[in-house]
């Protein structure tokens, strides 16, 4: 028979769990605190348990860890640790302090490789392998922390996949990430990124999840979005808008908009004034990221052209942001994720 993995499980789950071998319901919160918030990997780290359950635990259970295959430093501070989730499938994970120091976050892979092939980003072009599991979302900010000694501040759901793809697996990572009784970071920490898979953010909406949430428009036009990203095909930008005007309204929380800047693009004058009238139409935010890739005959805008850009934007008072992507070197920045380096 095989090993239940508990890494990952909450508690009501690991309850459901005790009780099926004959145990007290309060060990379950014993098990949580071990596997999520001591890091054990071996069920003869919980000395709070008796021996009996120890043993009882180590021949149902298992507490499986992913396996670091490389480390990469950049210029910058930035890290790219590459893990083998299982059967030599592997993912990237990347630890980003900021310059001043008070900023850590650790972005995390859903999904090995991605099926949604975005005509910009290097994940897109590797083979789909499948989705990950709630431990090997977490076992990446465990390992990460532990490998570079120190704690992440915010996690993004911004790796390899589509988060959105993997809803239950990332969702049940991000509670646990965010459970006081386990990773305690505020929910307003930990940000979900989608290419806009509507159902599921209806989805994230009705379950009125509290995490921060953002949205990887990246063109404003609903003619042209589908051309560099397939996904527009099925979940088109104006029914998307739609659903992120609604989790405003709902969830009275604003929503951050992803907006690549490739120039001959995206980047025109006629753009910005789309994206503008998009911005004024809820509470939003826009994040602008400067083209990492250079295939397609793309190529990264100067930083004139992405000021430039900007200051349109800044000008019809949109708040917006120039997300500098760190990690460029180790292949390591958004949209660079696909086991180079
Ligand atoms: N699949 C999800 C989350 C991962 S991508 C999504 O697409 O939202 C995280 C961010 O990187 C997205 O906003 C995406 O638009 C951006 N990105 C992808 N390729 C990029 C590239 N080549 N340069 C800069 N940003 C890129
Ligand atoms: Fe997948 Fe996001 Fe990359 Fe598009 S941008 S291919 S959705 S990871």
């Amino acid at each position: 028979m095989e090993k239940i993995v508990l890494k990952g499980l909450t508690i009501p789950k690991l309850e459901d769990f005790v009780l099926s071998i004959g145990e007290s319901k309060y060990r379950a919160k014993q098990l949580y605190n071990g596997l999520h918030k001591q890091n054990y990997y071996s069920f003869n780290q919980f000395t709070n348990l008796p021996q009996s359950l120890r043993n009882k635990l180590e021949e149902v259970a298992s507490i499986p860890k992913i396996q670091l295959v490389k480390r990469l430093k950049s210029v910058d501070g930035t890290q790219k640790m590459t893990f083998d989730v299982g059967n030599e499938k592997l993912v990237e994970a990347v630890w980003i302090p900021s310059n001043r120091g008070e900023r850590k976050t650790i972005c995390v892979s859903s999904q090995v490789g991605c099926t949604l092939a975005c005509a910009f980003c290097a994940t897109g072009l590797l083979n789909f392998e499948g989705n990950l599991k709630t431990w090997q979302i977490i076992d990446q900010v465990i390992q990460i922390e532990e490998l570079v000694g120190e704690r992440a501040t915010n996690i993004v759901f911004m790796g390899m996949g589509e988060p959105m793809h993997n809803y239950f697996s990332v969702v049940s990572a991000a509670h646990i990430l965010h459970d006081p009784e386990a990773f305690d970071l505020g929910a307003k920490r930990i940000t979900i990124s989608t290419s806009g898979v509507i159902p599921s953010i209806e989805r994230f909406i009705k379950n009125k999840e509290p995490f921060n949430f953002a949205i990887s428009l990246n063109h404003p036009n609903p003619s042209t979005r589908g051309t560099i990203m397939n996904i527009d095909k099925k979940y088109p930008l104006e029914k998307l808008l739609k659903t992120a005007k609604e989790f405003t309204q709902v969830l009275k929380r604003r929503i951050t908009f992803e907006y690549i800047m490739i120039p001959k693009v995206n980047m025109g004058k006629e753009n910005a004034t789309r994206l503008i009238k998009i911005a004024k139409s809820m509470d939003c935010k826009i994040n602008l990221i400067p083209l990492n890739t250079d295939f397609n005959g793309w190529k990264r805008p100067t930083d004139e052209e992405a000021q430039k850009f900007m200051d349109l934007l800044q000008d019809a008072n949109v708040p917006v942001m120039n997300r500098k992507s760190p990690g460029k070197d180790i292949f390591g920045a958004c949209g660079m994720l696909s086991l180079k380096g």
